[in-house]
């Protein structure tokens, strides 16, 4: 039980894996958060792919939350095979996931986390359809929340899990995210391995990242059996708008991705080629790396609201449980809400400004010359002495 009193009102904003995390193991301390989500209904399956769960991050957030086991039972160990090759097609790596003795970061999809977590969660402390527009510090310490839809709500401890574009973050600085230099474009291959055999035999039990030219194509097998392509481009930050390919227009939109791709292997090609309709262009933005901001007792971040990074070092999600849990322990830990936010944010800033650091890294060398000999000489560094700093094998 936290030594916290259990009158103290908390709000967590945003029901992503951070937020859905943190008020499972402050529900596990007796005490009672209350979640705001802006979405309708939980939406966390359609909002992204495969995740692979770092040991020391996102599975030791899923002990705490005593959801180890089951995460096991669910979680693919055997989709780690990973495959890097350039755009004419030669292969740098080549690795297929041992059955026997599999890596130690397993797969999972986003909606299967989420479900989960929200399992065992008493989810009476959900209020969907809650948009946070504004939080208002008031004179007595606390924070005041108005919502889209009216709601009013005063809260002691108010917590921003609410991602990239956090509206938590204002009250905390003037910072804004930045444009990272990378635009995707998220294509869906369904059931690849019935619809497109040839191309889901390619693509191996995992990833498959093509890298050349500043550009990348990766490959990354889900759960439900769809492949979920990344084109990955290195554009100004107006690319989407001043490229003239019309993303509403799916067969035309297609071909002149293709265009873009025009002298790279054909095996390659295929990933756009074979895509479904649903075309998902966006920006890549993140934080500046070593993002601090001026301590308020009421009031914190998690997950990418605090340490928004590029998906190139595969540590966001990870990050965001991690967070849950380091802030949960500094609440129990704590005998007040100002020292467990001063401790928990201290400890956050060292870990997350690393992997911030390791993420930009990544994305350079990914959209360097040679980036795929590159990666691999890295990676083979990696196999001789095991690895301090985390390689871009994790993107994604
Ligand atoms: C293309 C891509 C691929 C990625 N791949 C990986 C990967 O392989 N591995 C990995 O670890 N990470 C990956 N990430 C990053 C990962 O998705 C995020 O780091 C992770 O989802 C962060 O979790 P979170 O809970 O902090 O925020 P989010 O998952 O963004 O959740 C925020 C929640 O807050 C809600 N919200 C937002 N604003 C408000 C508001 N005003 N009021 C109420 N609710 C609000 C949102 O609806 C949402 O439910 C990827 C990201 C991208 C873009």
């Amino acid at each position: 039980m936290s030594t916290l009193s259990k009158q103290k009102r908390i709000a967590i904003i945003g029901a992503g894996p951070g937020g859905l995390m943190l008020a499972l193991l402050l529900q596990r301390r007796g005490l009672q958060p209350v979640v705001y989500e802006r979405a309708p209904h939980d939406l966390n399956a359609e909002s992204g792919g495969s995740l692979d769960i770092h040991e020391e991050s996102g599975q030791k957030a899923l002990r705490d939350a005593g959801l180890y086991e089951k995460f096991s039972e669910l979680a693919r160990y055997g989709d780690q095979d990973f495959r890097v090759l350039d755009n004419s097609g030669t292969f740098y790596i080549d690795e297929t996931a041992d059955d026997e003795n599999p890596g130690d970061r397993p797969e999972i999809d986003r909606g299967i986390l989420s479900k989960l977590i929200l399992e065992s969660l008493d989810t009476s402390c959900i209020r969907y359809g809650h948009q946070l527009e504004e939080a208002v510090p008031l004179d007595n310490g606390s924070t005041q929340l108005r919502f889209a839809n009216g709601a009013v709500e005063e809260v002691d401890l108010l917590v921003g899990a609410d991602g990239a574009f956090s509206r938590v973050r204002a009250l905390l600085s003037d910072t804004e995210v930045e444009y990272s230099g990378v635009t995707m474009v998220e294509l869906h291959i369904p059931e690849a391995a019935k619809t497109h055999p040839d191309l889901a035999e390619f693509n191996k039990r995992g990833k498959m990242f093509a890298m050349g030219d500043h550009k990348c194509i990766i490959g990354q097998l889900n759960g439900d059996g769809r492949i979920r392509v990344y084109v990955s481009l290195q554009v100004q930050q107006d690319w989407l708008e001043t490229c003239g390919i019309p993303f509403d227009q799916p067969t035309e939109a297609k071909r002149r991705l293709l265009d873009l791709f025009h002298d790279w292997d054909e095996r390659v090609k295929n990933y756009i080629r074979c895509a479904e309709d649903t075309i998902l262009p966006r920006r890549i933005y993140m934080l500046p790396i070593g993002y601090t901001w001026e301590r308020r007792p009421g009031v914190t971040l998690i997950g990418d609201a605090a340490h928004l990074m590029s998906p190139f070092a595969g540590e966001g999600v990870n990050l965001a449980l991690l967070d849950a849990a380091e802030l949960a322990n500094a609440i129990h830990e704590q005998k007040t809400i100002a020292e467990a936010v001063a401790s928990y944010e201290q400890n956050m800033y060292a870990y997350s400004s690393e992997k911030a650091r390791q993420s930009d890294e990544s994305l350079r060398l990914c959209f360097s010359d040679n980036a795929a000999a590159k990666l691999s000489e890295m990676m083979s560094q990696f196999e001789e002495t095991p690895p301090i700093v985390e390689g871009p094998a994790d993107v994604l």
